[in-house]
């Protein structure tokens, strides 16, 4: 019985094997070798005026000989033709198995409805004044350029280039507003990209190929920070009911210059599409203020409570080829939702603390936290440390009666969050004597000023020389 379980085990893996290396011949002659991909799955159409925009369901083939009007196309696998007009075959392909649509030829003839065809033998027809064959599987359901998951397709295919992205910017959602410095609420990205799909032989498409699949990674320091995006995937196309949620529509994407396409990298065309309003599942956004553990629909209520902190950010924005090729471009931009506010001062004197309070922010009220130590300041070198709840820029402190102080950080640029300063208060003098108030001003990268701190007096009494 032991044995028998694992010659099935085996059996199934040995399948399983082959059908990775499993593809389909080409439709031109020679049948082994590449040909020439002028155009992708996914691509935008909006050819002609007054037809409405659609995704192209196919791919476009040039023979490698490049006669382009006049070559000869064959089946890719035996099959039958299920439907025929003059500028079409339709034939369901059994042992793909598959639908493959044969558009732009001047059909043979000769050919039948219901007529069984032969791979590589039975002429089809000549590819028209259009120049190209237009190939399509399954109405546009599988990508017929083999995909890790799509396993059967055009075989061989190699693509020797990586994909290119050019750049990317930042859209308030469902607005025509830009955001060129600091990024709050949701945010749309647009990229421009494309794939010149270079194949062994130096046969390019320059910048009018689709890229196969692109998204967005968060990182601070180097290290991923909330969720990837990775919603645009070309490996079947989406209804063209949610073209727009794609490819930017204030773009003229028949027009567009050699720099590629524009993609809205943060909707979900695959999503069901609904009228724009909020519950429209497939225009979605990339929410800098999401609530930790929560959706993308939920906002924080308080800087701690955010997934994306208030602070720096390296948004990056990756497309890969069906190679598995990737080239990506990176912004640097400050996520800014909430202001900021001190989380603590403390004042030690030889690593005795003095005075030591926290405060937190519920969204309404700055609460007073922690340990409170506020205890009598004599004479001395005291070290003052201020920490705030993000990183700041233009910190500054005073002392009633002392001159201004200027605060240091060890923290890199755009990181600094703690602030040291050393405070010495003189001997032999009652002038600084009494309850003194501090005053902390500072700014965050976005430029906001920090939550007022209603009162942190502390009594000074220099007359009391050590504690
Ligand atoms: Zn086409």
């Amino acid at each position: 019985m032991k044995q028998i379980k694992t010659i099935t085990v085996s059996l199934i893996l040995l399948l399983i094997m082959s059908s990775i290396v499993w593809g389909y011949q080409w439709p031109f002659d020679p049948f082994d070798k590449q040909h020439v991909i002028t155009g992708t799955l996914g691509e935008p159409r909006p050819v002609e005026p007054a037809v409405p925009e659609r995704f192209h369901k196919g791919v476009d083939i040039v023979d490698r000989g490049l006669i382009g009007e006049g070559a000869e196309v064959y089946p890719v696998a035996d099959g039958t033709i299920r439907k025929i007009e003059t500028d079409y075959i339709i034939i369901y392909h059994g042992g793909i198995p598959a639908k493959i649509e044969y558009i732009h030829i001047v059909v043979d003839s000769k050919r039948r409805k219901n007529e069984e065809v032969t791979k590589g033998v039975t002429p089809l027809g000549k590819v028209d004044g259009k120049r190209h064959l237009h190939f399509e599987e399954e109405d546009g359901i599988r990508n017929p350029l083999r995909t890790p998951i799509g396993l059967i397709g055009l075989e061989p295919f190699i693509d020797r280039a990586d994909p290119m992205v050019s750049g990317f910017d930042f859209w308030i959602d469902r607005t025509t507003t830009e955001l060129p410095d600091e990024l709050y609420g949701r945010v749309d990205i647009r990229a421009d990209a494309f794939d010149p799909r270079t194949d062994k032989d130096g046969y390019a498409a320059g910048a009018r190929n689709s890229i196969y699949r692109i998204g967005a990674d968060f990182l601070q320091n180097g290290v991923a920070v909330g969720d990837s995006i990775e919603h645009i995937r070309f490996i079947s196309v989406p209804a063209d009911i949610n073209f727009p949620r794609i490819y930017d529509k204030e773009i003229d994407n028949d027009t567009h210059s050699d720099t590629g396409y524009y993609y809205w990298v943060t909707n979900n065309p695959f999503a069901p599409y609904s009228a724009p309003n909020p519950e429209d599942t497939s225009n979605i956004w990339w929410n800098t203020k999401q609530r930790i553990d929560c959706g993308i629909a939920d906002d924080a209520r308080i800087n701690s409570e955010a997934k994306y902190n208030d602070g720096q950010y390296t948004i990056r924005v990756t497309g890969f080829d069906i190679n598995a090729r990737s080239n990506f471009y990176e912004k640097v931009r400050v996520i800014d939702n909430f202001r900021p506010l001190v989380q603590k001062v403390t004042i030690t004197k030889d690593s005795e603390t003095k005075y030591d309070r926290g405060w937190t922010f519920d969204g309404t009220y700055l609460n007073s936290t922690g340990s409170s130590i506020n205890e009598l300041l004599g004479s001395g070198t005291y070290t003052i440390t201020i920490l705030f709840n993000e990183p700041v820029t233009g910190a500054a402190l005073s002392i009633d009666t002392f001159d201004s102080i200027t605060l240091t950080s060890s923290e890199p640029a755009n990181n600094q969050k703690t602030f040291t300063v050393t405070l010495n208060i003189p001997s032999g003098s009652s002038f600084h004597d009494g309850k003194r108030t501090m005053t902390i001003s500072a700014f965050d990268l976005a430029g906001n000023q920090i939550l007022q701190l209603t009162s942190s007096d502390t009594q000074i009494n220099p007359a009391i020389p050590d504690f």
